[in-house]
């Protein structure tokens, strides 16, 4: 495979460069509530401006239909002003005059463009609005792994149309996934989790012929325990999923996957409700399970610290409710007290390695949530090939 070109091979100084970053984080009240993502972004963009670049960055952020002040870039380009020590200067618009006039007015400062879902032809790719954003830089580098999973303007068209290059976040969350799908060392322990398994089937079908076993808990086990026939009481289960999870169970790797032998049952789908350990085999017909039990718990960590390899993707119970948290806590416990190579991706796994103060402790936290998951399932992305197919073209002399 073509290796992937990276900014270290390419000329910014004096250069403007319009970087992809992902900075789609959660907004509270008008105000960043999670830096995870803007602290992954800076050193790419530190790195560009030590190399002498002026830096253009560019995002979406949220799903607006069009132009709407509430999604508005503002508050996000100004704190990652804040955490990067940087000046920055937020654009009128997403590739219009507006843009234009930011970028031949730029000086020291980052330019943060308005969010690029800002423009209709995003999502669709649009040649002109590709043009456009290709119009403000003389290079692009390409940074928004959690992003690489969509054909779009900012992530595809501009990378056809500049000479482009995979930024350093890119190319680590590329390492780690290539780590984990390759020749991963043994024993490699997969824990899966979190809300749909009609989200991540087809990551266990990837994974299950790669891994020693395979750990399912959170909602989506529902599904799996129904399929082998037990009663989960009101549990969440995808009625539709079951034909496919009972033809995943019967495969011949299916034998690898682990289900959870207790669970913790609740009278009701709140933070508040009456709750008790219950046997997988005897879950209570009114029950909503919530967290996977202590004993089930236990065994996840046992196999967890004898691994050499793991990736996690999924919380193992509603952990935003404390009662419910302590199947997730104790996997991620495990997870970074072990010496293993270790992956998580997720937006909320990572979150609960965040709020638990552990994220030190892994060897490599995923940026990406729906693109990791793509990544596995597809063995790449429309946003990394767009780049491997452009390697080995020479760079535009300087002054050009
Ligand atoms: P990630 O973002 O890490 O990929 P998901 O988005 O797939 O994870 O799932 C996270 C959500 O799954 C959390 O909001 C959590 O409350 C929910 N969840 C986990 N276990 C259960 C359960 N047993 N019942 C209902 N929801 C659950
Ligand atoms: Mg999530």
């Amino acid at each position: 495979m073509k290796p992937l070109p990276s900014i270290a091979d390419a000329e910014y100084d004096g250069r403007t460069v319009l970087v992809r970053s992902d900075l789609n984080v959660p907004l509270r009240s008008g105000a960043v509530e999670d830096d995870f993502r803007l602290e992954a972004a800076l050193p790419t963009i530190r790195a560009l401006r030590a190399a002498g670049a002026r830096v253009v960055v560019c995002s979406h952020l949220g799903r607006p239909k069009g132009i709407d002040p509430a999604f508005s870039m503002r508050p996000v380009g100004e704190r990652l002003g804040v955490l990067g020590g940087f000046p920055v200067t937020i654009a009128a618009d997403v590739a219009g005059a507006g843009a234009s006039a930011a970028v031949a007015a730029q000086g020291d400062e980052v330019v943060v463009l308005e969010n690029t879902r800002f423009e209709p032809g995003e999502t669709a790719n649009d040649p002109d609005l590709s043009d456009r954003l290709a119009a403000l830089a003389d290079a692009f580098v390409m940074d928004a792994f959690g992003s690489a999973h969509r054909a779009h303007s900012s992530t595809v068209g501009v990378a056809e149309r500049l000479p482009s290059a995979a930024g350093p976040l890119l190319l680590a969350e590329v390492e780690a996934f290539e780590k984990i799908l390759g020749s991963p060392d043994r024993p490699y322990v997969v824990v899966l989790g979190g809300a749909k398994v009609s989200d991540k089937l087809g990551v266990i079908r990837a994974l299950l012929p790669k891994v020693d076993v395979m750990l399912v808990g959170g909602a989506m086990c529902f599904t799996l325990l129904a399929a082998e026939g037990f009663a989960v009481g009101r549990s969440l289960v995808e009625e539709d999923m079951l034909d496919s999870a009972a033809a995943v169970l019967a495969s011949s790797d299916g034998s690898r996957l682990t289900l959870p032998t207790d669970l913790v049952a609740a009278d009701r789908m709140a933070a508040d409700a009456r709750h008790r350990v219950v046997a997988a085999a005897s879950i209570p017909g009114e029950s909503v399970c919530l967290d996977i039990g202590p004993e089930t718990a236990e065994r996840f960590s046992a196999m967890l610290d004898g691994a050499d390899t793991v990736f996690w993707n999924g919380p193992m119970g509603v952990f935003e409710w404390e009662p419910f948290a302590a199947g997730t806590r104790r996997v991620a416990q495990a997870i970074a007290g072990s010496s293993a190579y270790s992956v998580v991706g997720g937006g909320d796994s990572v979150a609960a390695l965040r709020a638990m103060a552990l994220d030190g402790k892994v060897s490599h936290l995923s940026t990406g949530g729906g693109a990791g998951l793509e990544l596995i399932e597809q063995g790449s992305l429309p946003g990394i090939e767009v780049l491997r197919a452009r390697s080995g073209r020479p760079a535009p002399a300087p002054g050009s």
